[in-house]
């Protein structure tokens, strides 16, 4: 049985009230929330129908929850403070997520009242701060929440979509235009330790296919979380990649990981990355002249 789609605000909006992004999100709403009727959104491909309520993979009905919305300093120094708000629900299984519970959980949080987030977005903004981030969990599973968020916010808004760059050519064409950023963690520079540490195949393929498109198609950084014991599988492979394929292209290089999750319980995830590893991993970048961003 299929869900009745609700109707979606006429896109014709005069843009003195609403900016051409708006119309955009607008526009693209119906489209989005026909995607779900056979989800293709990630490289896992499902075809399962969310709206009739039937899970993939994610474990994603048709309707986005969030578990924080807050001003955050963590990010990158030129989009901090940011207020973001975090889906919940993953397409990936890493088994050193930070937010494991509300990750891999799609339908715990709060459901998504757009209303009220933007008007708290809108008062962060006017409070200094200097973007608005949408992040997970992975956000790009709920492509129609991103761009009902997207509809409410105005385009003076520096909006940055923070992903794990597993979306699908269906689900970047419906995103094209609405984020001024993409941040993309590239998590892994093989697919055997993507297959080991976050239970995902092909991985690489499709990373790489969305770093391109995305570089082409918003401002870009690619973030990178090192991980203890993955130095040589996995920074190295991922710098060589980001100079032959995108160099200069802005590179977010983080050793701050600590042990989360299921990463307790197994080795080498369960320490903190080495201050050798760290200076390895810094020169490595060094050597292939990558632009490292603070
Ligand atoms: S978003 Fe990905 S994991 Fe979730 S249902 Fe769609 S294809 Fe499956």
């Amino acid at each position: 049985m299929s869900a009745t789609l609700p109707p979606v605000t006429a896109p014709d909006l005069p843009e003195t009230k609403f900016g051409a992004r708006a119309v955009l999100a607008l526009r693209r709403m119906q489209d989005a929330r026909e995607a779900l009727r056979c989800c293709n959104l990630c490289a896992h491909r499902c075809g399962v129908d969310r709206l009739a309520g039937v899970s993939g993979l994610c474990g994603a009905n048709s309707h986005a929850n969030y578990f924080t919305a807050q001003l955050e300093v963590a990010d990158e120094l030129e989009l901090v403070p940011t207020f973001a708000i975090a889906l919940n629900g993953c397409d990936l299984r890493c088994k050193f997520c930070i937010t494991g519970d509300m990750s891999w959980h799609s339908r715990a949080g709060h459901p998504l009242d757009t209303p009220a987030l933007a008007n708290a977005a809108r008062q962060a903004m006017a409070r200094g701060a200097r973007s608005i981030m949408v992040l997970g969990g992975e956000p790009t599973i709920h492509v129609p929440a991103l761009l009902e968020l997207a509809s409410a916010l105005p385009d003076s808004a520096r909006l940055v979509l923070k992903t794990n760059g597993h979306c699908t050519p269906d689900a970047r064409v419906l995103l094209d235009g609405i984020f001024d950023d993409w941040v993309v963690d590239l998590k892994f520079g093989n697919d055997a330790c993507a297959g080991e540490l976050a239970r995902i195949q092909n991985y690489l393929a499709a990373v790489h296919g969305n770093l391109l498109w995305a570089a082409v198609h918003s401002r870009l950084i690619i973030r990178h979380l090192l991980l203890p014991g993955h130095v040589e599988c996995c920074w190295i492979p991922i710098a060589r990649w980001i100079a032959g394929h995108l160099p200069g292209v802005k590179v977010s290089l983080r050793d701050s990981y600590w042990p989360a999750w299921h990463a307790r319980r197994s080795s080498p995830l369960n320490r903190l990355v080495s201050p050798q590893e760290s200076a390895q991993a810094k020169q490595i970048a060094a050597d292939y002249e990558l632009n490292l961003i603070l």
